[in-house]
């Protein structure tokens, strides 16, 4: 009888309730021995051992369905799938295959990521099923188990150096929508046998595919309230919010900070003789500049109007002048094309940097100093005749 060996007390998948309560039946019918069978004694203890052994695997798949319902954010979300739940169901391998045809979960994800770490990084991303053939073989949405076949299984796990023995696939869907797949692997090859009951990791997957999809609506929505519609960087909600985090990040790493604030010139004028919409193209195009000349972990927003701040994480004052410096010269090097016109607009900017040195003290002050300087900083950069980058004549703090 598998069912000892397959409902283990550490919580791994067994038959499951349907064999017990099959069994229980057949063990009050007779109290003599039956041909073939133990002895009805013995058949009993199995039965209390199996199910004392399910009863433990319900609560270990409870307890992380519970993770998984409490997480925050699609992050932590990511994280106790790839990182935790290996550990607490003692699972080999385990491997997420996400489809996100146009990058947007990808992105929602890394602009979380920014904050502590790569989770996003071990999450096989997918164009659609089709990329992945082993992930979605199975039309049906139930989970499949079966022994690890390399030349069919290869991709599934984070981990290709050690493939497990057994595994479990999971379809993670929503309605008829696929959301992706979470592969399980076990070193053990009667793991995840293909005979075994799948009751505790269909739920499992349904739990999965729910909590994904509502933290990606829910990240959708943050997204939506930090994003300036017109350039797609980040708003001045956005800014400030960073500005706080990575104000505290320099504090507690003693590194510095530094920040830019970029303002078209005579951009009223631009208006004024093209109209409107040209000027919101030529917002469009600074936004881009601007991002082309910056690494992932550094921040962008339009914080107002035709103005722009920068938050250069690390960067010393001679760091964030050089990059303010690439910046207008990216901006005023290449015209701009204007739609529905030959004309070619000649189109310049004038930054002001300064930078925190990473001191004690009261952070919001740091903040507040670190604006203002970079504002006045600007202010020189106008007076002093446009298209060109001052620095603040001393850091802050
Ligand atoms: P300076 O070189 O001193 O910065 O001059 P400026 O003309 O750029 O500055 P000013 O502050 O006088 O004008 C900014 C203009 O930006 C005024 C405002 O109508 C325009 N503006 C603000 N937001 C938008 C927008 O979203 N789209 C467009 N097209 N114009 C905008
Ligand atoms: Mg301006
Ligand atoms: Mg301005």
């Amino acid at each position: 009888m598998a069912v000892d060996r397959r409902t283990r007390a550490d919580g791994r998948q067994g038959r499951g309730v349907k064999t017990q309560l099959n069994l229980q039946f057949s063990s009050t019918s007779a109290e003599q021995a039956l041909p073939g069978l133990p002895p009805p004694g013995a058949r009993l203890e199995k039965l209390i051992s199996a199910a004392r052994h399910n009863e433990t695997a319900w609560r270990r798949f409870r307890a992380l369905e519970l993770a998984l319902m409490s997480a925050d954010g699609l992050d932590e979300l990511v994280a106790l799938l790839l990182v935790q739940a290996p550990v607490d169901m003692d699972w080999d391998a385990v491997g997420l295959h996400l489809i996100d045809g146009d990058h947007e979960v990808r992105r929602l994800l890394l602009s979380r990521d920014q904050a502590d770490g790569s989770s996003g990084a071990q999450v096989r991303w997918l164009t659609d099923e089709l990329e992945c053939a082993a992930a979605f073989a199975a039309r049906e949405p139930l989970p499949r188990l079966g022994r690890y076949q390399p030349e069919r299984h290869e991709d599934l796990f984070a981990q290709p150096e050690a493939p497990p023995a057994s595994v479990a696939l999971l379809p993670l869907l929503r309605g008829r929508r696929r959301l992706g797949a979470y592969a399980i692997g076990s070193c053990d090859p009667d793991r995840f046998h293909h005979s075994l009951a799948t009751d505790f990791l269909q739920h499992l997957a349904a739990v999965i595919s729910i909590c994904l999809e509502t933290a990606i609506h829910r990240e959708q929505l943050r997204h939506l309230g930090l994003t300036d519609a017109l350039t797609a960087v980040g708003n001045r909600r956005y800014f400030d919010q960073r500005l706080d985090e990575e104000m505290m990040r320099a504090q507690r790493a003693r590194a510095p900070l530094g920040c830019l604030f970029v303002d078209v010139d005579h951009f009223k004028g631009i208006n004024d003789r093209y109209g409107h919409a040209v000027g919101d193209e030529v917002l469009q195009m600074i936004a881009q500049r601007i991002r082309s000349q910056l690494r992932g972990a550094d921040v962008v927003a339009r914080y107002g109007g035709e103005e722009f701040s920068v938050l250069l994480p690390q960067a010393d004052l001679a760091r964030a002048a050089d990059v303010a410096e690439r910046i207008r010269r990216a901006i005023a090097e290449a015209p701009v094309a204007i739609s529905g016109s030959i004309d070619l607009l000649a189109v310049t900017a004038s930054i002001g940097v300064a930078t925190y040195t990473g001191t004690d003290g009261d952070g919001d002050a740091h903040s507040r100093r670190l604006l203002s300087a970079a504002d006045t900083a600007l202010y020189r950069a106008k007076q002093q005749g446009r298209n060109r980058v001052e620095r603040a004549r001393q850091s802050i703090g």
